[in-house]
C-alpha cells in the first residue's frame, strides 16, 4: 500500500480520532477529511490543469488539508513562507512556475499569481473524498527551494516515488507506533522534517501536535511536549541547547522515540537529554533535501558507549534501499577510515534540482549508479558506521536552517557595491550559532544594508552581528583568510 492509500485508509478508519492539534483546537479525521474534499474541489475548480501548486503556509488545518488535497489530486505543492521577501517569493514562482496559491484567507498578495482562498468550505462539498487509485511514480510530491550561493534559491523537487520510499524505508526501521502516537511537528513546512512529522502519523491514524507561530518557539515546543505527553518527536539538535539551561526540571515519561536530525549532534547533550526521555529510544538521523528527508540513521543504545568523532554523534547506517560512499575528489570510492565526501544513492534521491547547471555540478555517475554529493565530509568507521566531520563548502545550519553563507554574502557585496564583504557561522554566548559578517574598511552605519538585505532573504538569514576590520588577513594563496578573520572578531 503507498501512503497515499494509507491515508485514505486511516480517513475511514479512525474518523473519530484526532488527526491534528492545532493551537489547543483538535480536528478529527472526519473533519480533516472534509476540508481535504472542499480544499480539493477548489483546486478541480480554478487550478484547471496546473501541475505546481503553492501553498501560503500558516499554523491552520487549511494548510495541511492543502498539501494533503495537493497529494490526493496528484499535483505538486510548494510552500510559500508568508514571511519571505516578495523578490524571493517571486524567484520561487518563476523558477516552479506556479500561477495558483491556496492559503486560508487572502491576506498574503502576490503579483502575477491569483491566490484562492481555502478557509470557506465548498458548496459542493460531500465531506468524503473521492479517490481512485494512486500510481503517481515520476510526479513531483513537492519541491521544496533551499538556499543558494549565487543568490537564486534552489528548488529540490521530490517525486511521489522518493517520498513513498521513504515511508516505506521509515517503516522498515521498526519503530513500534499506531494509531495511540502523538507526533511533535516543530518544523517550518518549506524545512522536509515537517514532512515526516505530518505525513508518518497521518499514515498511522496518529494524532500531529503543530507549535504555535507566535511567541517563542522553544518555550511553545517545550509546552507542547509536556502538556500534550508526545510519544514521537523528531527536533533539531539546536532546540536541545535551548532546554539545556531547564534539563535538571524536565520529565518526559511518555516521550518513546527521540530523534534529532538536521545538524550535528553533540554527545554530552544527548546524553545529558537521555535522562530526560527516560523510556525512549534516542536515535540521531541524517540526510539532505535531495535525499527526502532521511536516509541514515544511528540508535543511540548505550548511553556510556555512544559512537562519535569530535564529540559529534554518528550519523549511522543507511536506511532501505539507500546507499551512502565516500569518496576523494576524483570520485574514487575511499576505504574505510578515509575521509572524504559523502555521497548518497537509492530511492530517495531526487531526480534533480530545477537548474540543470546545478544538478550537473552535484551528481556523478559510478559503477552505473547515480550519486548525488552531500558536500559533507565523512567516513565510514570499523563498524559501518558513517561519521560526520563538517561541510566542505561554507553552507551552516542555523537551528537547524540550511544557509549557504556565500548567498548572503553575494546580496551585501550587490547592495554595498564592496567586494570584500565575509559571513561567518559564530557561536553565541548561549552556545547557539549565529551569523556575523565582516566589511572590509571603515567603520560605518550597518543599519540601512541590513534593511536592504531584509528584502532580499527570509529573516533567518539576517545576521546577527556586523563587524569592520580595516584590512582582512590573508592565507598563504592570497585568499581571505576566513578563519583567521572569525579570531580576530571572537
Ligand atoms: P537540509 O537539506 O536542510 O536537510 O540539510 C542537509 C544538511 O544538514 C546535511 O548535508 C548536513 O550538512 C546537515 N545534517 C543533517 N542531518 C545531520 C546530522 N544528523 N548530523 C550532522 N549534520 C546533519
Amino acid at each position: 500500500m503507498n501512503f497515499l492509500s494509507k491515508i485514505i485508509s486511516a480517513f475511514k478508519d479512525h474518523g473519530a480520532r484526532p488527526a491534528f492539534c492545532i493551537q489547543n483546537k483538535y480536528y478529527s479525521y472526519a473533519e480533516l477529511e472534509s476540508i481535504v474534499s472542499s480544499v480539493q474541489l477548489k483546486i478541480n475548480e480554478n487550478c484547471g490543469n496546473e501541475q505546481n501548486i503553492g501553498i501560503v503556509l500558516h499554523d491552520d488545518i487549511e494548510t495541511y488539508a492543502s498539501i494533503l488535497a495537493i497529494f490526493i489530486s496528484g499535483k505538486t505543492y510548494i510552500p510559500i513562507h508568508p514571511g519571505y521577501p516578495a523578490e524571493r517569493a517571486g524567484q520561487i514562482f518563476e523558477q516552479a512556475g506556479i500561477k495558483y496559491l491556496l492559503a486560508k484567507t487572502i491576506t498574503d498578495t502576490y503579483s502575477g499569481v491569483t491566490t484562492i482562498a481555502t478557509g470557506e468550505e465548498s458548496p459542493e462539498n460531500t465531506g468524503k473524498l473521492s479517490t481512485s487509485s494512486f500510481s503517481l511514480d515520476k510526479t513531483n510530491a513537492y519541491i521544496l527551494f533551499t538556499s543558494g550561493s549565487t543568490g537564486v534559491p534552489k528548488g529540490v523537487p521530490i517525486t511521489y516515488f522518493n517520498l513513498d520510499s521513504f515511508v516505506n524505508a521509515f517503516d522498515a526501521l521498526g519503530y513500534k507506533t499506531d494509531h495511540n502516537d502523538r507526533f511533535l511537528q516543530m518544523f517550518e513546512l518549506t524545512f522536509d522534517l515537517s514532512v515526516m512529522s505530518y505525513l508518518i502519523p497521518l499514515c498511522k491514524g496518529a494524532c500531529v501536535y503543530t507549535i504555535p507561530d507566535s511567541g517563542m518557539k522553544f518555550t511553545n515546543i517545550y509546552s507542547v511536549l509536556t502538556t500534550h505527553k508526545i510519544t514521537f518527536a523528531l527536533m533539531v539538535p539546536s532546540v536541545l541547547a535551548n532546554l539545556r539551561p531547564y534539563f535538571e526540571e524536565i520529565d518526559l515519561p511518555d516521550m518513546r522515540y527521540s530523534l534529532f536530525c538536521g545538524e550535528a549532534l553533540y554527545k554530552d547533550v544527548v546524553a545529558e537529554w537521555m535522562r530526560c526521555v527516560p523510556n525512549a529510544v534516542v536515535e540521531n538521523v541524517y540526510g539532505p533535501t535531495e535525499a527526502t528527508i532521511f536516509c541514515l540513521t544511528y540508535r543511540i543504545t548505550d548511553v556510556h558507549n555512544i559512537s562519535e568523532y569530535n564529540g559529534i554523534v554518528t550519523i549511522g547506517t543507511p536506511m532501505q534501499d539507500m546507499e551512502a560512499i565516500v569518496v576523494n575528489d576524483s570520485y574514487k570510492q575511499l576505504p574505510e577510515g578515509e575521509k572524504g565526501e559523502l555521497c548518497l544513492y537509492g530511492n530517495q534521491l531526487t531526480p534533480g534540482y530545477l537548474n540543470a547547471d546545478k544538478t550537473r555540478e552535484a551528481f556523478f555517475e559510478l559503477d552505473g549508479k547515480r550519486y548525488y554529493r552531500t558536500g559533507d565530509i565523512a567516513f565510514k568507521n570499523e563498524d559501518g558506521n558513517f561519521i560526520y566531520c563538517g561541510r566542505v563548502d561554507h553552507q551552516v545550519k542555523i537551528q537547524g536552517f540550511r544557509i549557504e553563507l556565500s548567498e548572503i554574502e553575494f546580496h551585501l557585496r550587490a547592495i554595498t557595491g564592496s567586494s570584500n564583504v565575509v559571513a561567518l557561522a559564530m557561536n553565541a554566548p548561549n552556545g547557539m550559532m549565529q551569523i556575523s559578517v565582516v566589511f572590509e574598511g571603515a567603520e560605518n552605519d550597518p543599519e540601512p544594508v541590513l534593511e536592504t538585505l531584509k528584502t532580499k532573504v527570509p529573516p533567518y538569514m539576517i545576521p546577527a552581528a556586523v563587524h569592520f576590520v580595516a584590512t582582512f588577513p590573508l592565507n598563504t594563496s592570497g585568499k581571505t583568510d576566513r578563519k583567521a578573520l572569525q579570531k580576530m572578531i571572537e
